[in-house]
């Protein structure tokens, strides 16, 4: 049985890994200080011998007494509304945190393994996005708090691999979305599902015309799983390559709800990337990982997950 300590394991993405790990006949310690996950997302392993949940922000140094096999830091607000108003709980979480993570993983001689992401391409002018592509981002804005901190945390993972010898890997995901995200998350695609679902107005940014390539999030779990069991470094795109405009998912959405909602230009996010899309080329070699779920499959089961668990905020 291996010992996985996993920071933001609370939240979407890693309450999805965190079951999937239980189910898997592993033990799990998680850390997370709630201010985006939700403890109700481990409802299904709360009770299970193999699991503790600490409430714990991962800013402040973490011991733990007993064998640790991996640590897995993916704790970090990744929705952009979130961020925006707690920027500097975001980037303390994302640099101070990851190193406090990496710092456990060095003195249990673990496997370090982060969540980095698509955002440290910034607006990217190379397209689709090869790990290789150093980006586009602009250091001082609003979406700075969390784009420059994660590309910090590649450099110090970088640091810690190479001047301390740590088995760390890194991925880089691209919009994820699934069952288990909070529907006041703020991110498009559950903003739009509210919306459709309410038969509200929904709120499209700009022309609509800016593009993402959104990853499900079983495909996702899949591709981090591999990724910890492969001993590759990284960084590895994990996405799925399927383009599409804000625009077109709107309409996908309007369809699969059948809502009458109407599409309302808004605003758009300052800085907000016009493109998005991986190239998955190492993925598929290294790992021998690529997406199973397209759009429509994966946006059906998140909204009959929404259906039964209900559209309130929760507690
Ligand atoms: N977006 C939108 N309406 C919304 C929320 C987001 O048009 O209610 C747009 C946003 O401006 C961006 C894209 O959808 O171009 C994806 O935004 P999201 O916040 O999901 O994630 P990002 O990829 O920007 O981190």
């Amino acid at each position: 049985m291996k010992h996985y300590v996993v920071s933001g394991g609370a939240g979407f993405l890693g309450s999805n890994l965190v079951l999937r790990l239980i189910e898997e006949g592993n033990k799990v310690t998680v850390l997370d200080d709630l201010s985006c996950g939700k403890k109700r997302n481990l409802k299904e392993v709360l009770d299970s011998k193999n699991f503790k949940f600490i409430k714990h922000n991962i800013q402040k140094p973490f011991s733990i007494r007993g064998k640790v096999d991996y640590v897995l830091n993916m704790a970090c607000p990744a929705s952009p509304p979130m961020y925006f108003n707690m920027m500097q709980h975001t980037m303390e979480t994302c640099s101070m945190g990851a190193r406090n993570m990496l710092e456990l993983a060095r003195k249990k001689g673990a496997r370090f393994f982060h969540t980095s992401t698509s955002e440290v391409y910034g607006d990217p002018l190379e397209h689709p996005q090869k790990e290789t592509y150093f980006g586009n981002v602009d250091p001082y804005c609003k979406r700075s708090c969390y784009d420059e901190a994660k590309r910090y945390v590649e450099a110090l993972i970088y640091i810690y691999r190479h001047e301390y010898g740590v088995d760390t890997s890194l991925i880089r995901i691209f919009n994820t979305y699934g069952p288990r995200m909070r529907i006041d998350d703020g991110r498009v695609i559950t903003n739009f599902i509210a919306q459709t679902k309410a038969g509200k107005n929904i709120t499209l940014h700009g022309t609509g015309k800016q593009t993402r390539s959104f990853c499900f999030v079983d495909d996702q779990v899949e591709g981090i799983l591999k990724m910890i069991e492969s001993g590759e470094e990284g960084p590895i795109n994990i996405g799925n390559p399927n383009e599409f405009t804000i625009k077109e998912l709107a309409n996908i959405l309007i369809d699969l709800t059948g809502s009458k909602s109407k599409i309302k230009h808004t605003k758009g996010y300052p800085s907000d990337p016009k493109k998005r899309k991986p190239n998955i080329t190492k993925a598929k070699k290294l790992l021998g990982w690529s997406p199973k779920v397209q759009l429509k499959e994966g946006l059906k089961k998140t909204i009959a997950w929404f259906d039964e668990i209900g559209y309130e905020p929760l507690k």
